[in-house]
């Protein structure tokens, strides 16, 4: 299929997804993927921010307040974890800063229990940068959009490990069908980077039962992340 021919079946795609979710803004320009270049090489996380915080590539931007490119410790050092979430909610588009509402705060208690913290050495981020209409999933061509700037945050940060928040974390970035109850407990490979998926904090809220084995995950997570600084990888 020619660049032309894509863009033809996405534009006819989301103008029927549109019409069902009722965006505001439908008839407003998008900017294609193919339009601005995703692939290029970054020089820092900073200039990734600011390319996402006006990108337009895909139809998440129609309805967005800002943009949530990621947050990370400051500095060029390796960071240490890189830990990934769905998408934006209703708190991170208002603020443009990632996990900050109720889910976030769990998850910066979780990741405390581990001694992690995203001010010290942890870059969290999202699959898609901009808020899903009533918090639904990114559609598959919405992550498939946005994923350059995840990979190219993942690889300037460079990390021992990767922590997969949630199904749509988890499936994205592996590439597989499975379910996270499937998926969670166990490390698989991202380019040569141990990635461990885990239940997203939303999903702990909803369901205390979920709390143990996340725990046991994140006890996993973190004996392997010590295995691996000792071993100076
Ligand atoms: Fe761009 Fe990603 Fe936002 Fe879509 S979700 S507009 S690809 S930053």
């Amino acid at each position: 299929m020619t660049a032309e021919d894509k863009k033809q079946l996405y534009t006819f795609l989301t103008t029927v997804e549109d019409w069902i979710n009722g965006y505001k803004n439908a008839s407003q320009d998008v900017q294609f993927a193919d339009d601005i270049d995703l692939s290029r090489g970054f020089a820092s996380l900073g200039e990734i921010a600011e390319q996402v915080a006006s990108c337009k590539a895909c139809r998440l931007s129609l309805n967005r307040s800002l943009a949530v490119p990621g947050e990370g410790p400051a500095g060029t050092e390796r960071i240490q974890v890189v830990v990934i979430g769905e998408g934006p909610g209703a708190d991170e588009d208002a603020s443009g800063r990632p996990f900050v509402g109720k889910a976030g705060q769990l998850l910066d208690k979780m990741l405390a229990a581990i001694s992690l913290s995203r001010s010290e050495n942890c870059f969290i981020a999202n699959i898609v940068k901009c808020r899903p209409p009533q918090n639904r999933e990114p559609s598959p061509d919405e992550a498939a959009t946005c994923l350059p700037f995840l990979e190219a945050q993942i690889a300037l940060a460079n990390p021992l490990l990767i922590l997969a928040l949630g199904r749509t974390a988890a499936q994205t970035l592996l590439g597989t069908p499975e379910g996270i109850t499937m998926l969670r407990g166990r490390f698989y490979d991202y380019r040569g980077i141990p990635v461990l998926p885990t239940y997203h904090p939303s999903a702990l809220l909803r369901d205390e039962a979920l709390k143990r084995p996340a725990w046991e995950d994140l006890k996993l997570f973190r004996a392997e992340l010590d295995r691996l600084i000792s071993g100076d990888r």
